[in-house]
């Protein structure tokens, strides 16, 4: 099981970092938010639970939770922080935070609770994977797997987030319609109306790398100027989408 552990105080990263390796576990470190969600949205094997300093510099710890929520609504977030206030806690949990420390921390404390997070994770990754499997979509050389949360293209395989699937699922179900970004946002995002419109191409850039044979020339997640996206499952004239306006290099 993989760690990604914020925090810019660096004797405490290296202790954690430490402590963590030795229960096995594999770590990733960031000292800030931009580079904590970075490493989490490329690392693979995917990340597991994040450990979570609230005081940071750039992005508060409360920031951080919230992009992580839009990203994954399930990873276990364990805040570890001097803050003791009970305003903060709450905000924290309002944040998404599943569980909450305060410095200094009692070591064995911390290691029960990130032992309890991750079997938890791991009975939720084991359900998903033993799930029917019926739900599945083909289209081109690409199946996605909802049950399995996994997605096939030619002999790669891709693991999907809750959020990346419900998004590839929306896209799907609207084959060929042109949807906006406004409207992905209110249906897909329903839940954190603060998604802004640059996180929603980040995540079709996303989908673009898994399904397309060259996501710079996208020939099924088109972008349609001004406006959002169209998805085609099958593209009439697979050498050629001049019909619409791709914009690989903005978008
Ligand atoms: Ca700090």
């Amino acid at each position: 099981m993989r760690i990604l552990v914020v925090e810019d105080e660096e004797a405490i990263a290296k202790g954690l970092r430490f402590n963590f390796e030795r229960e096995g576990y594999q770590v990733n470190v960031a000292g800030d938010g931009p580079t904590a969600l970075e490493i989490y949205e490329s690392a693979q094997p995917p990340i597991d639970l994040v450990v979570l300093d609230l005081m940071l510099p750039q992005m508060s710890g409360y920031e951080i939770c919230r992009a992580l929520r839009r990203l994954d609504l399930d990873i276990p977030v364990l805040a570890l922080t001097a803050r003791t206030l009970s305003e903060d806690k709450i905000q924290a949990f309002d944040c998404g935070v599943d569980q909450y420390m305060t410095k200094p921390f009692s070591l064995p404390e911390l290691l029960s609770r990130v032992r309890n997070l991750l079997d938890k994770r791991r009975r939720h990754l084991d359900r998903r994977s033993v799930r029917p499997t019926e739900d599945v979509t083909r289209f081109s050389d690409v199946v996605v797997d909802f049950g399995r949360f996994e997605l096939r293209h030619k002999e790669e395989v891709h693991a999907l987030t809750t959020r990346e699937q419900e998004l590839l699922r929306y896209f799907l179900e609207h084959d060929g319609v042109v949807l906006s970004r406004a409207r992905l946002q209110s249906e897909v995002w329903r839940d954190a109306a603060d998604i802004s419109s640059r996180s929603i191409d980040n995540f079709v850039m996303r989908l673009r790398r898994m399904i397309e044979d060259d996501p710079s020339s996208p020939k099924h997640l088109l972008s349609i100027r001004g406006t959002g996206y169209r998805f085609v499952s099958e593209p009439a004239d697979s050498t050629s989408s001049s019909e619409e306006s791709n914009e690989p290099g903005k978008t």
